[in-house]
């Protein structure tokens, strides 16, 4: 067992806040697409760049969201068997309570999570086509 009683109260707390915030807040919102104040340079890569924010700002929509389902998650989780917390869903390893306490609603530990992350690649590309 990783967790001491402490720990799992240190992060059930957390866990509650957490879901408080989360849900007060909502979703972030997306600014309408205005590009008149940064016309001055008159680069047409304007349009592309702001496409790419749009896509940011959904994307992480998307990831509050998920991210409020795993708080909520979790919290079942030390609701019903407080053993089942804390344990990786990949190779039911312990997750370490560092990262718990960064990520209380972490459902895999870092070399799983690395697995599923996959190489980012797609930065590097972009950069490489954006600047010729
Ligand atoms: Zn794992």
């Amino acid at each position: 067992m990783a967790l001491t009683k402490a720990q799992r109260a240190t992060l059930k707390g957390a866990l509650l806040e957490q879901r408080r915030g989360l849900s007060k807040k909502g979703p972030v919102k997306i600014e309408p697409n205005r590009t008149s104040e940064a016309k001055v340079g008159g680069d047409e890569d304007e349009q592309p760049l702001n496409e790419m924010m749009q896509s940011i700002a959904s994307a992480r929509n998307r990831n509050m969201e998920g991210v409020l389902g795993r708080v909520e998650k979790a919290l079942r989780k030390l609701d019903e068997d407080e053993e089942l917390y804390g344990v990786c869903d990949g190779c039911d390893e312990d997750i370490a309570f560092g990262r718990l306490k960064a990520m209380p609603w972490a459902e895999l530990c870092v070399a799983c999570q690395g697995k599923m992350d996959g190489p980012r690649t797609g930065h590097t590309r972009k950069r490489l086509t954006d600047y010729t």
